[in-house]
C-alpha cells in the first residue's frame, strides 16, 4: 500500500488543508492528519491546490511541437488551410506517435492530467494519427489520461473511403466519433450527420462535432444534431466544439437552441478566441445551465503557431474573449476547465474529495484567479497519487 500526506494546500473556496493519499486515491482531506507509518511526505508550503487540469479539445496527432519553426501560409479559406495541412504532412513526414508524445509530455508538465484528442483521417494519411495517437495513450497512461477522437479533418462525404476508415478506427479503439460543419464542408449536412450519428450508434461511442459555420447556416446545424440526438437516445453523449453560430444568431433564436441543449444535454466547447468570428456567450450559457469544456485546440500546428499546451493559459484566454474580470468569472472558467470538462469526458473518479482519484496540481500563486491571469506553473503534478512532474519536467 502506498501513502501519501500532502500538507499545508489551498483548495479553491477551502481553508488551508492536508490530503491523504492512499494507492491513488485520496482518504483524507483534514487540517488534523498525522502522517502514518511510512508515508511519503510532500510540503505544500501553503500552495494553491488545483484539481487536475482538462483539456477538453486538442489535436495532438498534428502538433508541431519540438520541429523547426513553421512560418503559417496566408490562405482564405478553411478548405485551402486544410489542404495545407495535408501537404505539409506529406512533405515532412509528421510522426504522430512521437509528436502525440511531446504534446502530452508538455502538458502534463503544465498539469493536465486529462485529454480529448482529436486524430485526423483522411484517404491520405489513412489511420497514421489516430494509430500514432493510440500509441501515445498505451505508452502514457499512468500519466494522463487521453480520449482519442476519430476526425474526418478533410472531409468525409466529399473524399470516398473516409467513412470506412472512420468505421476501421473505431473498431481498433477510437473512443469518439468526430464530425465537421456538415454543410460547408461536405455540402450534405443530412448525410454527413446521419453517418456520424449512425457511427456512433455501431460502436456505442460519443460523439464530437467541429462545427465552425457560422449565423443561421451554424444553427440550422444545431438543429440537425439536436434532433438526431434526440431520435437516437444519444442524450448527454453529444459535443459540439467551437459552436460560434451560438455567438452569431438573435436571443430568440439562441434562447430556442439553448433550451434544446439543456433538453439533450449536449456540450459544448469553446476555447475562447474566434478568430474574429463571434463565439459563444460563455456566461450566459453556464447561467443556463449549458454543460460546457474547453480545450487548447491544435497547438503549434500547421493552423497557425499561437495556441500553448497550458490550460491555466486557456483559461486567461476563455476569460479575455468573455470580458471576464470579476474573480468569480474567472473562477467559473476553472471550473469549465476542471469540473465541468470531466462530466462532460465522463471522468467517474475525478474530483477534490474522499473517494476520488488524487490528480492534483500545486501553484505558487496569491489565490486561483491570479493563477490564471499570471499563468502561473505548477511545481508539482500528480496523477493517482504518483508524482508525474516537478517544477516543469515529467518525472
Ligand atoms: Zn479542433
Amino acid at each position: 500500500m502506498s501513502t501519501t500526506l500532502i500538507r499545508d494546500v489551498r483548495p479553491l473556496h477551502a481553508a488551508t488543508t492536508n490530503v491523504l493519499i492512499t494507492d491513488g486515491m485520496i482518504t483524507q482531506i483534514a487540517t488534523d492528519i498525522s502522517a502514518p507509518d511510512g508515508a511519503e511526505i510532500i510540503d505544500g508550503k501553503g500552495s494553491l491546490l488545483f484539481q487536475g487540469l482538462i483539456d477538453g479539445h486538442t489535436h495532438m496527432d498534428k502538433a508541431l511541437i519540438g520541429l523547426p519553426w513553421h512560418s503559417t501560409k496566408p490562405t482564405s479559406t478553411i478548405t485551402e488551410v486544410i489542404a495545407n495541412e495535408r501537404q505539409l504532412r506529406r512533405e515532412e513526414h509528421i510522426d504522430a506517435h512521437q509528436q502525440s508524445t511531446r504534446h502530452a509530455l508538455a502538458a502534463i508538465a503544465s498539469g493536465t492530467t486529462h485529454i480529448r484528442s482529436f486524430a485526423d483521417i483522411d484517404t491520405e494519411w489513412g489511420l497514421n494519427g489516430i494509430r500514432g495517437l493510440m500509441q501515445t495513450k498505451a505508452d502514457l497512461r499512468d500519466k494522463v489520461d487521453i480520449q482519442t477522437v476519430a476526425f474526418p479533418q478533410s472531409g468525409m462525404l466529399i473524399r470516398p473511403g473516409t467513412v470506412e476508415l472512420l468505421d476501421q478506427a473505431l473498431s481498433e479503439g477510437a473512443d469518439v466519433i468526430g464530425g465537421l460543419d456538415p454543410s460547408a464542408i461536405d455540402r450534405d449536412p443530412k448525410g454527413h450527420l446521419d453517418t456520424i450519428f449512425g457511427l456512433a450508434e455501431k460502436h456505442d461511442v460519443d460523439i464530437d462535432i467541429h462545427l465552425h459555420e457560422p449565423g443561421e447556416l451554424g444553427a440550422f446545424s444545431f438543429d440537425l444534431i439536436i434532433e438526431r440526438t434526440r431520435v437516437l437516445g444519444w442524450k448527454g453523449r453529444v459535443t459540439i466544439s467551437h459552436a460560434f453560430a451560438l455567438g452569431g444568431v438573435d436571443h430568440v433564436r439562441l434562447g430556442s437552441l439553448i433550451e434544446d441543449l439543456l433538453d439533450q444535454q449536449i456540450a459544448i466547447m469553446s476555447h475562447g478566441p474566434s478568430g474574429g468570428r463571434p463565439a459563444p456567450p460563455v456566461e450566459q450559457l453556464r447561467r443556463a445551465g449549458v454543460r460546457m469544456l474547453s480545450g487548447n485546440d491544435g497547438i503549434q500546428d500547421s493552423w497557425g503557431p499561437l495556441n500553448r499546451p497550458e490550460m491555466l493559459k486557456r483559461a486567461y484566454l476563455v476569460c479575455y474573449r468573455n470580458n471576464f474580470r470579476r474573480d468569480d468569472q474567472i473562477e467559473d472558467v476553472i471550473d469549465i476547465i476542471t469540473n465541468a470538462s470531466a462530466e462532460v469526458l465522463g471522468v467517474d473518479d475525478y474530483g477534490f474529495a474522499v473517494g476520488k482519484a488524487a490528480d492534483l496540481v500545486l501553484v505558487e500563486e496569491e489565490n486561483h484567479a491570479a493563477a490564471v491571469v499570471r499563468s502561473g506553473e505548477p511545481w508539482l503534478v500528480m496523477k493517482r497519487g504518483v508524482i508525474t512532474a516537478r517544477d516543469g519536467v515529467v518525472a
